[in-house]
């Protein structure tokens, strides 16, 4: 028989599961403390728990669903981590510590069907969904690796579109937002997407204020043909309209990611054609220096020519950042993240 997965619970429904063990409810508070507070994943080990519970939860249950296969450092301290998934496929979280924060990078598909050209997630397709369970593990697994740095942000930037996986997606969003579970605060979760219009809408009536990024990569609807297939069934206009929408019901601010590959889309004019099309909405915008993947033969912008697209974003009054580039050497930078 498959053993449950904890991590793919909320606490009600974990509640309902532990009728079976004739517990008291209060028992499912003291299982998560061990697994989310004090990032223990071994029954045998949860000490306030009677024998008989921790018997049976080892013979029908399980605190996290992934096996570590493989973990690469970079010289800047980002990890990337490999995960085997019951049923053998290989899916990849990075875990990114920065002075004060730790944010883990979470994947919620294995691959990905959207086949943007930039993206080395997208090269081999997509396999599957991922569970909720497989999504929440990530972080669970992580966190049992670095228990005195705890994880602050959670994004859903990895392998896979979030929003193509909407259920599983948003019940790991609830789970990691739980202060019972993972308990972190909504503003700390991100989810990107590649601009599904529907999705996005269905997002914005959610009732929980999480971030939202949508990768655009270009303002142009031929070039952006090119770059993500995507825009070809989902056009800019419809996709900005969707923004509005979803900025007007939330009142939330959405990032922009726009990847910056030279000769591409990294260009002076390609600037001015956002800053326009941008100007009326209510949002910022992350700038992404094109990482390298194998296979592709994209080139990297140089420091300057992200300076003058920057500088050209904000003289119109467009909010800017640039994402550091962070594990680079390991291949777990943005857009490197490869189905095993
Ligand atoms: S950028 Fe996102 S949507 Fe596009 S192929 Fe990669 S993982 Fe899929």
């Amino acid at each position: 028989m498959d053993k449950k997965t904890i991590a793919g619970f909320l606490p009600e429904d974990l509640i309902r599961e532990f009728k079976i063990f004739s517990q008291p409810g209060y028992r499912v508070g003291q299982l998560l403390c061990w697994i989310y507070k004090k990032h223990i994943l071994d029954f045998s080990l949860m000490t306030d728990l009677p024998e008989d519970l921790r018997f049976n939860l080892n013979n029908f249950m399980q605190p996290v669903s992934l096996s570590l296969r493989k973990e690469s450092v970079s010289a800047d301290k980002t990890v990337k981590y490999v995960f085997e998934t019951g049923t053998g496929e290989l899916i990849e979280s990075v875990f990114i510590p920065l002075q004060k924060r730790a944010t883990v990078c979470v994947s919620t598909q294995v691959g990905c069907s959207f086949g943007c050209i930039f993206c080395a997630s997208g090269l081999n397709g997509l396999k599957r969904n991922l569970s909720a369970g497989e999504i929440v593990s990530q972080l669970v697994c992580i966190q049992n690796k670095h228990p005195l740095n705890p994880i602050t942000n959670v994004v859903f930037m990895g392998m896979g579109e979030p929003l193509s996986n909407y259920e599983q997606t948003l019940k790991a969003v609830r789970i990691l937002n739980n202060p019972e579970c993972a308990g972190l605060g909504a503003r700390k979760i991100t989810i990107s997407t590649c601009g599904l219009p529907d999705k996005i809408l269905q997002l914005s009536k959610e009732k929980i204020q999480i971030e939202l990024s949508i990768s655009l990569h270009s303002a142009d609807d031929a070039l952006r043909d090119k770059l993500m297939p995507v825009n070809k069934i989902y056009p800019i206009e419809q996709l900005i309209m969707c923004a509005k929408k979803y900025t007007e019901i939330t009142q939330r601010i959405i990032t922009f990611e726009y990847v910056l590959i030279s000769g591409i889309n990294a260009a002076k004019h390609d600037a001015l054609k956002l800053a326009k099309l941008l100007a009326p909405l209510r949002c910022k915008v992350n700038l992404i220096p094109f990482n390298p993947v194998q296979g592709l033969d994209f080139l990297p912008v140089s420091l300057s020519q992200v300076n003058i697209f920057k500088s050209i974003l904000e003289n119109k009054r467009i909010n800017v950042t640039v994402r550091r580039q962070r594990g680079v050497d390991v291949q777990s930078a943005c857009g490197q993240l490869v189905r095993g």
